[in-house]
């Protein structure tokens, strides 16, 4: 639903966005953007992304148009490493928000604890989608930022007992201990060998440039959603686990150039045609998971119109909820 007003433009903060908005509402909103895009009613702008040549920032636009949702708008920002010493965080982002029918800007809104949510709810629609039903241990590779995020929308997809998890950063670990703790669930440190052998559903949520989940160590029927892997040069499974799974993707050409996919796919292990967009299972299109011993692996490399599906609902409900006021622009 558009965030569209006739009366003007919505300033949605950060701090409203992480009120209103709910993990339910994120799924809702990426489930139906991943089954637009299968079905050609949305689709993503080509991405700009630049460094800067200033404070070593690199800033870019993520932009599209969902025509099902009637959701025009662009996500601009990007990294700015030194933020953290200045008490902001690297990552910097605004979702502008524009009315399909005139152009006009309906809405500003803070994209910073967006997308993290709308990262977790990627990974999450896989899971629902692609997971085995009687799934209990969850296996969580990384232990920064993103990693709580996905922990929570994950444990919400599967009747989980257990988590199990492992981080190249073992220093980490125990934010995600809190949460699992807090959500009820067992928690166990292992080795990457011992999280494939014991993980019915594995994420990986890294900013590895090698692999660090080998192929032979994952267990037939898991289900891996591949989360950290969004630049060229960035990998965090062996490829041949690409060749053995059954392999998704939310966008297929950016999973082959910037994605998981990339490396399997320029090594020849796998092919284009090998891949399925998660819209198609979600359409019912595609069968999704086969078997109970299929390996199953979603490579979720993070599309702009999942950052504007997020955003127009955080506005719509802060506009309902009467947390903002339209100014005149
Ligand atoms: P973070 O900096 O908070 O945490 C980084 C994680 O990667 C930690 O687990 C750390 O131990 C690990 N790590 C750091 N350097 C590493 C290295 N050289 N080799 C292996 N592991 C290393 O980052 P974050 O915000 O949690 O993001 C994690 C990853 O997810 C990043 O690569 C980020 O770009 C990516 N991301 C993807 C999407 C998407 O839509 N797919 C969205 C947001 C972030």
């Amino acid at each position: 639903m558009s965030a569209n007003t006739d009366d003007g433009l919505l300033i949605v903060s950060e701090e409203i966005c992480e009120q209103v908005i709910r993990r339910p509402d994120a799924f809702s909103a990426v489930e139906a953007v991943f089954g637009a895009m299968a079905r050609g009613d949305a689709y993503n702008f080509p991405v700009v992304r630049e460094a800067i040549g200033h404070a070593d920032a690199l800033y870019g636009f993520k932009s599209g148009f969902d025509r099902a949702g009637m959701v025009l708008g662009v996500k601009a920002g990007g990294y700015w490493p030194g933020n953290m010493a200045k008490g902001l965080t690297n990552h910097q982002s605004t979702v502008c928000l524009f009315d399909p029918d005139t152009g006009r800007l309906t809405a500003l809104v803070g994209g910073n604890y967006l997308t993290a949510l709308r990262t977790a709810a990627s990974s999450a629609v896989s899971i629902a989608h692609l997971a085995r039903k009687d799934a209990k241990v969850l296996g969580m590779v990384g232990a920064g930022h993103q990693s709580t995020f996905q922990l929570r929308a994950a444990a919400e997809q599967r009747d989980f007992d257990k988590v199990v998890a492992w981080n190249p950063h073992p220093d980490m670990l125990p934010r995600l201990a809190a949460v699992a703790e807090e959500l009820g669930l067992a928690f166990e440190a292992v080795t990457p060998e011992e999280l494939g052998a014991q993980a019915d559903v594995i994420i990986t949520i890294t900013s590895a440039f090698e692999p660090l989940i080998m192929a032979d160590w994952i267990k037939p029927g898991t289900h891996i959603a591949c989360m950290g892997t969004d630049t060229k040069g960035k990998q965090e499974v062996d490829p041949a686990l690409l060749k053995s799974a059954t392999v998704f993707a939310d966008e297929i050409a950016q999973s082959i150039t910037i994605g998981e996919a990339q490396h399997a796919i320029a090594s020849g292990l796998i092919g284009e045609g090998d891949l399925t967009a998660i819209g198609e299972v979600i359409n019912g299109t595609h069968p999704g998971r086969s078997s109970a011993d299929e390996i199953t692996l979603f490579d979720g490399t993070g599309v702009g119109l999942q950052d504007l599906a997020v955003a127009s609902v955080a506005a719509r409900l802060a506009r309902e909820q009467g947390l903002v006021t339209p100014v005149a622009l």
